[in-house]
Formats: C-alpha cells, sequence, structure tokens
C-alpha cells in the first residue's frame, strides 16, 4: 500500500511574522520557511507506517512554486520514498491544493492520504475535508492515534472534551493532530541521499486541473501593540484596580 502526504511549505513557527508595510501581505523577505508542523507529523505517521509492514511506499507532495522542492526534499530526508511537486506560482487556496491533491490521489491510488490538520500560516483547516469530499473517501481529521486494520483504519480523533475513534474503509484520509507522533530529524547523510530521490512535477494543466483563485487577498495588519504593564504597590490597590480600572471584580 502506498502512503501519500501533503507537506506544506510554511514560515518557520519559530518566526516572528511582520505584515509589509503596505499591508498586502505578510513579509517572507529572508524569512526562514521550513515544512508546516502538522506536515511534518504527517511524514513521520506514514514512515512508522512503512518500517511498521503496513505500507511499501512513502509519497511526499507539495503544491508550489520550485522553493517547495526544499521541503519535499527535507521530507525524503526524513524517510520519504520519492517526491512529487505541483508547480504552481502565487498562492494557493485550498480548494485549489484539493483539486490537484485529487488528481495525484487518482494517478497514485494511495491506501492512505496524510495531510496536516491545518497550516500554520493560513490556519485554513480545510484542505484534507475538501480533499475527501472531492475524492469521496471517507476521513478521520484531528488523529491523535492512527491504527490500520485489514482493510480499515481506525483513528482516534481529538475532539472538543475527550476522543473520538472512528473506523474508515481504505483508501481514506487522515489529518494529524499534534499529540499524533513527535517527528524524527534527519541525519546529515539522509539529507545528502535526498537529493538523488526521484522528484517528478507536474503542472496543475497536466493534471487536468484549473488553478482558479477564488479569494482575494484584502489585507494583512499585525495584532494591536500589548499596552506595558503596571507594578501595584500592595493588595490593596490591586483590588481597586482589577474594580475600578479592569472592572473584573465588583
Ligand atoms: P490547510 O487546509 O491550508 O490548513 O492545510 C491543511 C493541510 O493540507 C496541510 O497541513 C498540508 O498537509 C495540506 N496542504 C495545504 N496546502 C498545501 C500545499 N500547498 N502543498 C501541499 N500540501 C498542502
Amino acid at each position: 500500500m502506498k502512503i501519500l502526504v501533503a507537506v506544506k511549505r510554511v514560515v518557520d513557527y519559530n518566526v516572528k511574522v511582520r505584515a509589509k508595510a503596505d499591508g498586502s501581505d505578510v513579509d517572507l523577505n529572508n524569512v526562514k520557511m521550513s515544512i508546516n508542523p502538522f506536515c511534518e507529523i504527517a511524514v513521520e505517521e506514514a514512515l512508522r507506517l512503512r518500517e511498521a509492514g503496513a505500507a511499501t511506499e512513502v509519497i511526499a507532495v507539495s503544491v508550489g512554486d520550485n522553493s517547495c522542492q526544499e521541503q519535499i526534499r527535507m521530507a525524503l530526508a526524513l524517510g520519504a520514498d520519492r517526491g512529487i511537486q505541483v508547480q504552481t506560482e502565487g498562492p494557493v487556496e485550498p480548494l485549489v491544493v484539493a483539486k490537484l491533491l485529487r488528481a495525484i490521489v487518482a494517478r497514485e491510488e494511495p491506501g492512505l492520504v496524510i495531510l496536516g490538520k491545518q497550516s500554520i500560516d493560513g490556519d485554513n483547516n480545510q484542505t484534507g475535508q475538501m480533499l475527501g469530499a472531492l475524492a469521496c473517501m471517507p476521513q478521520g481529521t484531528f488523529a491523535s492515534e492512527v491504527v490500520l486494520d485489514g482493510d480499515r483504519v481506525k483513528v482516534t480523533r481529538e475532539v472538543d472534551g475527550g476522543l473520538q475513534t472512528v473506523a474508515l474503509k481504505l483508501p481514506a484520509i487522515v489529518t494529524t493532530d499534534l499529540r499524533l507522533n513527535e517527528p524524527r530529524y534527519a541525519s546529515l547523510p539522509n539529507i545528502m541521499k535526498a537529493k538523488r530521490k526521484p522528484l517528478d512535477v507536474f503542472t496543475p494543466e497536466e493534471l487536468g486541473v484549473e488553478a482558479r483563485a477564488h479569494l482575494t487577498l484584502v489585507k494583512v495588519e499585525p495584532p494591536p501593540e500589548r499596552q506595558a504593564g503596571i507594578i501595584v504597590e500592595d493588595v490593596e490597590q490591586l483590588v481597586e484596580k482589577l474594580k475600578d480600572e479592569a472592572k473584573v471584580i465588583s
């Protein structure tokens, strides 16, 4: 069984993002980019399933301009067998990514598709769900445990106030939550070896998908600056301020 893993190139989670001066977008100049953390968890889960003998091949796919090959190579360095780039220019919205992934699913016929639950740049939390609908595949989102069991996959989901376990008939879609696993690091020799692993490139036209945008980014604004704190003299003054200024007690 093949496992397809979707990896997205995003601003590294340690970077404090800045809006461009004209508010037209986030400033990506000289900013460190990485694999979206939830996609790293997706790669790790696919590798563990392959290592356990439940899968034969792990394919990492990314949609974006040629810079996303860096993230595909990183997935290959972590252990994926081959990579696929769907070459697009400019930002791509979840619906377009989902349509492109559906086309890749039709070509590769994976038993399992693993995506992150959300990308940390757009916080969309849409692509896996849209892919499920477009490809008519069952989905287990926000997974904290994935167990393959014959022609089914059991997914434990992190839902409000607890856990829910669902059984999905393969082929199926899983989106990863934070607690699913702890991703490994790529070793230097594996980073070198990854350069020689196969990486195919397709355009949306070759996949028969029109990458038409339905969304326009209107404005990007930083959050309001936090006010500086004050040091109070004593408990009485604190209580007074909580009552009269913050109005959090009466
Ligand atoms: P989102 O719906 O944008 O929050 O993204 C959820 C997941 O969909 C990500 O964690 C990825 O696994 C996948 N995904 C979204 N955009 C892309 C992309 N451009 N290339 C590859 N995978 C993507």
